[in-house]
């Protein structure tokens, strides 16, 4: 039941919350909360419908859905999508901070990557949000040191033969420097580029923000804006500006009142 379902998600993160190697995210944001990247979110929908029809879906054929790869522009909502994405899986969001895995002792990091992992696998189905995965894995395969590589080789294998419902989206700014091999099919199921907003996905971006606005009852409604007139001097901004500059004019609102 509902109840059954929400005591078994208030478990599994109490028991994320102990291991201290993954970190989990409680969010509000639903899909709605992104303006634009349509494809992006219509294809995170589809993974969810698999997700809730899991054993029909791998009954019928289905592969198992491994992961998604997001990559761009900072600010422009990468993060967003993967607490949106835990909202529709309606699963718990298990954010990995690569960084936080290196350990000083001799095969240390490798362990904790290792556990980290089996948390993972131990809460799922879940997502596991790998955030600025270049900072980890940028320049394997060069000057990298073995640990990082021996690191980088555990989690491809992972990718590749993983059966359990652990979604995966990693998110970086820039893969151009990440080996080729996390980038082929095989590991993600697909790779999304999300850079700047175009003039009529910037429209939606202020629409959200206001509506939140609107939500927060600070104001009635948004008749009195002109999104053509907002979406066409923004050009060049990314979705954290547009927030900006409608906390800044809140900001100013209040304080010429
Ligand atoms: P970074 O690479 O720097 O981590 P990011 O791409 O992950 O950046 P987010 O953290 O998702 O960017 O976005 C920052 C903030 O900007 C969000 O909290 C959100 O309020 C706003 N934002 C960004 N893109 C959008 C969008 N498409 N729709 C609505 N809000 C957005």
């Amino acid at each position: 039941s509902a109840e059954d379902k929400e005591m078994i998600l208030r478990q599994k993160k109490g028991m994320v919350k102990k291991s201290g190697l993954v970190e989990l995210i409680d969010t509000p944001e639903k899909l709605d909360s992104i303006g634009g990247l349509d494809d992006l979110k219509q294809y995170l929908k589809a993974k969810s419908s698999i997700f809730h029809h899991l054993s029909d879906a791998l009954n019928f054929g289905v592969s198992m859905p491994k992961g998604v790869f997001l990559v761009g522009m900072p600010g422009c909502g990468k993060s967003l999508c993967a607490k949106a994405a835990a909202s529709i899986f309606e699963v718990p969001l298990l954010k990995l901070d690569m960084g936080s895995m290196m350990g000083k002792y001799v095969g240390q990091s490798e362990e904790n990557l290792r556990k980290a992992i089996k948390i993972a696998e131990a809460a799922a189905p879940c997502i596991l949000w790998i955030d600025e995965i270049e900072k980890a894995f940028s320049g394997v395969g060069g000057q990298s040191d073995a640990v990082v590589a021996r690191m980088f080789g555990n989690f491809l294998y992972w990718m590749q033969e993983k059966s359990s419902p652990v979604y995966v989206i990693a998110t970086a700014n820039n893969a151009e420097s990440l080996p080729p091999e996390l980038k082929r099919k095989g590991r993600f199921d697909e790779i999304f580029c999300v850079n700047l907003p175009t003039k009529e996905e910037r429209k939606k971006i202020f629409e959200v923000h206001i509506n939140k606005l609107i939500g927060r009852e600070c104001i009635e409604d948004s008749a009195t804006f002109d999104f053509e007139k907002l979406s066409s001097v923004t050009s060049g901004f990314n979705g954290a500006d547009i927030e900006s500059v409608i906390c800044q004019t809140v900001e100013d609102c209040f304080l010429n009142d």
